[in-house]
């Protein structure tokens, strides 16, 4: 909505004396108008000229007003409130239909190309649930996306079959409106999206009964994806012209699938890396071991763990993690160690720990309680 104070002198305006004939208002209104006019001009502030050249002339190209402004100035216009302007941008557009028409710009019939342009489709969001392998090594997906398309019935102008959209007589087709408003400062001059059309320049008589008028119809479409290897959870895949239908033939807009990784039984996920929390005896911490690591490969791979190893100690498999998205190469796969104290012991078990303390010289607990003398502690007897 564009707000134009009426403050700079009609004449000066025009580039016309105050003595100038109608005809001359008229010439230089036309020339001044194919300068600046909004869809020819490159000018920052042509659409704000094009305002003023165009209330200018309003008022000069009118006798009446003319001769009030001759006398009083822009005061004198004061009750211009009460004139209709649908009917005056209704008898300008069609002058311009005519400047323009005549010389050649290549507009068509209406000067409403601005409000009819076809619009580009909305863009859609949706989550998309992969297995932990399928975001590591990519991924064919079939999804389902609702969405509006162009209506199949009318093509998408929203005119029942047989009938056409009809030029709106609101706004002579141009889709904005124009109102004189008087404030404190004087008149203002406002456009607005015309009401009778909500701006497209067009009204329906009869609506298609399929999309009752909107041009658009609700289908759910299925499609097959292919994920690429290496997403993590909060990618954004897009699917460009998957969106929305545009209006008025106007592209579709873009679908963005959200990446939602679900988690895996052992192995974890940080960036390009893969971790996986591995449990080894004290036998093997203190001896060391050979042991075969899982990989998101399918495929085990010889982990060597020397003699000693302590808890928390972090060993890498090189080239072993996730694909990078971008460029070539993988991550690595860290494995944690974690070494498990046995709960339960068999009693040979019982006696080599009991051996082991002494050589250690450990003071230890001889022997577990059962759970009667447990009782029996607890409670007396
Ligand atoms: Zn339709
Ligand atoms: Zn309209």
């Amino acid at each position: 909505m564009a707000v134009t104070m009426a403050t700079r002198d009609y004449y000066e305006i025009l580039g016309v004396p105050r003595n100038a004939s109608q005809e001359e208002i008229k010439a230089a209104f036309r020339r001044l108008a194919r300068q600046y006019h909004p869809d020819v001009s490159k000018e920052p502030d042509a659409e704000e000229k094009f305002k003023e050249i165009n209330e200018a002339y309003g008022v000069l190209s009118d006798p009446e007003k003319r001769r009030r402004y001759d006398q009083f100035g822009h005061a004198g216009l004061g009750d211009m409130s009460g004139v209709n302007m649908h009917d005056y941008t209704m008898d300008f557009s069609d002058l311009v239909e005519e400047l323009f028409g005549s010389f050649g710009f290549g507009f068509g019939p209406s000067t409403s190309t601005r409000t009819q342009r076809p619009r580009r489709g909305r863009d859609l969001q949706m989550p998309i649930h992969l297995k932990f392998e399928e975001a590591v090594f990519g991924a064919e997906k079939t999804i389902e996306i609702t969405r509006n398309e162009t209506c199949s019935t009318c093509r998408g102008s929203g005119a029942a079959p047989g009938t056409t959209p009809q030029r709106c007589p609101t706004c002579g087709g141009r889709g904005e409106v124009r109102q004189v408003r008087q404030t404190f400062f004087g008149s203002m001059m406002q456009s607005m999206p015309c009401p009778a059309c909500n701006g497209r320049g067009e009204v329906i008589a009869s609506p298609c009964p399929t999309c009752r008028g909107s041009g658009l119809e609700r289908k759910t479409v299925r499609k097959v994806v292919s994920i690429p290897a290496g997403v993590d959870n909060g990618t954004q895949i897009r699917l460009a012209g998957e969106g929305e239908a545009g209006v008025l033939g106007g592209p579709h807009g873009n679908l963005y699938l959200v990446v939602n990784i679900e988690p895996h039984k052992f192995f974890k996920r940080r960036d390009h890396d893969i971790i996986l929390n591995l449990d080894i005896n004290v036998a093997q911490a203190a001896l060391g071991a050979e042991i075969d690591v899982p990989t998101v490969d399918g495929k085990t791979e010889r982990l060597y763990i020397p003699p000693g190893t302590q808890p928390g100690k972090v060993f890498t498999l090189k080239g072993r993690g996730v694909p990078h998205l971008r460029k070539s190469g993988r991550g690595d796969q860290h494995v944690i160690i974690n070494v498990e104290i046995p709960t339960r012991l068999t009693p040979e078990q019982r006696q080599l720990f009991e051996k082991l303390a002494a050589t250690l010289g450990s003071n230890v607990k001889p022997k577990e309680k059962g759970f009667l003398e447990w009782l029996t502690e607890m409670f007396g007897g």
